[in-house]
């Protein structure tokens, strides 16, 4: 009988443990959201965040700016907010509009506040193992679950299906660090059901509905736990990468789309943004 594992057990064990530390150490964090324009899905994704940040006890402070800012300007505003000592975390919703120097931008963001992993900085950190930095969320999302599921990653054979640089391979980097023998796939790996055969942690971050059919989920076994990163629509319902059914049939244990991955990776940002107000105040050894 498959386990499904629903992203709110680990989303509530992590906001429980925000709850905690914002009261230990009397942190008042905050982050700001930069958003230009008003886009639908970044205004549906501020809004879940904001929920977030209400039940956790964090400050949100949303910074809408014009479409049609000038670089200058955008940047001017940008470093205010980047200065001010009361915001301990940074999202900018991307990407930006094709005027304004998205590259250039992201290196402006002071590393300590870069919650979401924007700047290059923060990711030269995962890679040389430095946890100093803040990895991508969705990426760290999916590791939270595995540990708050109990699973073993020290010598897991773990598949990364996507190689993208806010998912795909930060994960598999993510995954190397705590000792799993990681393959990462994409679109041009030869074999996908063969690497993926015998998993026992697969994951699929592509955004591809029925990538994970049933002649790939036949390979795997009750000892494997799939977790299912894509977010796609067919006919206006929301689903993953995978055929949950045939997943779930042959897996231990799986994760749905929606109520999965989705559910944890906003409650990471209000960790990271807990823990960069901890290391401001002076806490810098806290775990979250
Ligand atoms: P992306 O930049 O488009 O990368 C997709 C990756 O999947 C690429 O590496 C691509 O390979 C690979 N891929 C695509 N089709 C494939 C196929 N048929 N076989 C094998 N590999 C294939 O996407 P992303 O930003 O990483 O996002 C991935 C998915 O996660 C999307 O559905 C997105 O909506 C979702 N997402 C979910 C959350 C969450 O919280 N749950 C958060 C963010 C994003 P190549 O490199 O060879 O092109």
């Amino acid at each position: 009988m498959t386990v499904i594992l629903k992203g709110a057990d680990t989303a509530s064990a992590i906001r429980n443990n925000l709850t905690e530390a914002i009261h230990a150490y009397h942190l008042t964090p905050c982050l700001a959201v930069v958003r230009v324009g008003c886009k639908d899905s970044d205004l549906a994704y501020e809004k879940g965040l904001a929920s977030t940040c209400a039940k956790t006890g964090i400050e949100l402070k949303v910074f809408e700016l014009p479409e049609t800012i000038e670089e200058t300007a955008f940047e001017d505003a940008f470093q205010k907010i980047n200065q001010d000592p009361a915001i301990h975390g940074i999202l900018l919703f991307r990407p930006l509009p094709s005027h304004l120097d998205e590259k250039r931008i992201t290196q402006l963001i002071d590393p300590s506040k870069d919650v979401d992993c924007m700047n290059p900085v923060n990711l030269a950190k995962l890679f040389m193992g430095d946890t100093d930095g803040f990895a991508p969320c969705t990426a760290e999302a999916v590791i939270r679950i595995l540990d708050h599921e109990g699973v073993s990653l020290n010598g897991a054979k773990a598949v990364v299906i996507g190689r993208s640089l806010v998912i795909g391979k930060p994960l598999s980097i993510l995954l190397l660090s705590r000792n799993a023998t990681v393959t990462c796939c994409h679109s041009r790996t030869r074999d996908l059901a063969g690497e993926c055969r015998g998993a026992d942690i697969l994951i699929s971050a592509c955004g591809a509905a029925n990538l994970v059919d049933e002649t790939i989920a036949k390979g795997l076994d009750a000892s494997c736990t799939a977790i299912d990163v894509g977010v796609n629509f067919v006919d206006g319902k929301m689903c993953g990468d995978f055929d949950f059914d045939a997943v779930s049939h042959y897996a231990g244990k799986v994760t749905p789309v929606p109520g999965g991955v989705g559910a944890v990776t906003n409650t990471v940002l209000a960790a990271h943004v807990v823990l960069a107000a901890c290391r401001m105040a002076g806490y810098p050894d806290v775990k979250l």
